[in-house]
């Protein structure tokens, strides 16, 4: 069969690698790619989330099955208008990945059926959001609603700061991502993602990952995508997941699907795990990019049946032959170090040439997922984006899969590029 990946990051370099192994792949296209994913199959350069150009292709490649790895396509309606055209797409339509796309929305639904979360206010109006600053205590946790690529989200102490941040957004901080807010309870705890795999009734839950948002050792420093990952988060023991499932993934999935607006694809819960059990911190509609890395070095098996079986439906009577084939009882502890260009998350440094990283990816257990590369007119690699390769390893432990993960990172030659030395510290503490 034939495979398109719409995407061109790290998390869609490992999708591609992973469903390549896959014995059912003849051939497997992305879009538009990047150096890495090129070595794996051919790659179409196009604006992703521009849906005339992507439905082009799809009709040109005539793809078994089609993956959108990033949010912008979907939210840009990219799998309502291949599935249009008769492709199985494995990813929500417009209306389902509101879950990531409008903040609001999401807490709306989690409202309605009952699941979980922060208390929450939702406003457009700029004198209403001030006037439920006065009602509650701080810390304030204050979000635009829509997309504004991870920086959407303020958490201050005071009021009067809470009060500059709602009218800087309100205002036009995001443009109309923040024309719309969500203002939240505070929330204490450790924070996990999970993801679970659906075609809108099942669900395959894949180990529990967690992230490292701060660009600095330590947590320190601003937000970033993502400097790291690991799986599994020993912090999701058997309770918790218990917990997940019947108290969030199954309320929201059969919700939705009653109301007409059924989920299908990957869908990212983001946890905080407080004294009183897990609590949503946010919806994804897409795998989190570096836990995708991780994840899919983890896997033993091959998880494009699973991906096909979401896309078209039948997941509950397949669940358990679906599981096995992707090994799922079987996966291997794996890490990922995010290598990043100096002076991200603010101003990478582009163009810096970087060396050895064939020579990483020999090493037993090491892959090196691409992410923001690119190749000179001398053939050589260069840094074309702020994080740009994530290097990932899987073990016998999560520790040997970490301490495989940084040999990999020394392999590398690359003055221009800096990496967290903490991955995994949670779990190893
Ligand atoms: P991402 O880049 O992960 O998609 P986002 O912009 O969608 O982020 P959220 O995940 O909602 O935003 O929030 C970002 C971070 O802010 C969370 O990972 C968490 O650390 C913190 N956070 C969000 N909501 C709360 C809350 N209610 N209480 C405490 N911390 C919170």
């Amino acid at each position: 069969m034939k495979v398109l990946i719409l995407g061109s990051g790290g998390r869609e370099h490992a999708l591609v690698w992973k469903i390549a192994q896959s014995p059912l792949v003849d051939e497997v296209f992305s879009a538009p790619g990047n150096p890495g994913m090129d070595k794996v199959g051919p790659c179409f350069d196009l604006d992703p989330t521009d849906l005339t150009a992507v439905q082009e292709l799809a009709l040109q490649i005539t793809p078994d099955l089609i993956i959108i790895g990033p949010e912008a396509p979907l939210a840009a309606g990219a799998s309502d208008a291949l599935r249009a055209r008769g492709f199985d797409v494995f990813g929500p339509s417009q209306q389902a990945a509101q879950l990531e796309s409008s903040k609001g929305f999401a807490k709306d639904l989690m409202k309605k059926y009952g699941v979980p979360t922060a208390e929450y206010g939702r406003f457009s109006d700029l004198t209403e959001a001030l006037d439920y600053l006065e009602t509650i205590e701080g810390p304030y946790v204050i979000k635009a609603d829509g997309l504004a690529s991870g920086k959407g989200v303020v958490i201050v102490e005071s009021q009067d700061e809470a009060e500059n941040t709602v009218e800087e957004f309100m205002t036009g901080k995001f443009g109309d991502a923040s024309a719309e807010i969500v203002i939240e309870e505070f929330m204490t705890g450790e924070e996990a993602s999970i993801f679970v795999m659906t075609d809108g009734e099942g669900a395959i839950y894949l180990p529990a990952a967690q992230d490292h948002k701060r660009v600095g050792d330590g947590d320190v420093g601003p937000n970033t995508g993502g400097m790291g990952a690991y799986a599994p988060a020993p912090i999701v023991d058997a309770r918790i997941m218990e917990l997940v499932q019947t108290l969030i993934v199954e309320p929201m999935l059969s919700g939705m699907a009653d109301d007409g607006m059924p989920y299908q694809g990957v869908l990212y819960v983001g946890i905080m795990v407080t004294e009183s059990g897990p609590k949503v911190v946010e919806f994804n509609a897409r795998f989190g990019d570096p836990e995708c890395q991780a994840l899919m070095a983890g896997l033993p098996g091959d998880i494009v049946p699973a991906l096909l079986v979401c896309s078209t439906g039948g997941l509950v009577s397949s669940h358990a032959s679906l599981c096995e084939m992707m090994g799922l009882s079987d996966f291997r502890p794996s890490a990922t170090v995010v290598i990043a260009a100096e002076g991200y998350p603010d101003k990478p440094v582009k163009g810096t040439i970087i060396k050895g990283v064939d020579g990483a990816d020999r090493i037993e257990g090491v892959t090196v997922f691409h992410a923001g590369t690119d190749i000179n007119d001398k053939n050589e690699m260069v840094a074309a984006g702020g994080r740009v390769l994530g290097v990932t390893a899987t073990g016998d432990s999560l520790k040997a899969a970490i301490d495989k993960a940084y040999e990999g990172v020394g392999a590398i030659d690359w003055p221009g590029g800096f990496f967290r030395n903490d991955i995994g510290h949670r779990a190893l503490k």
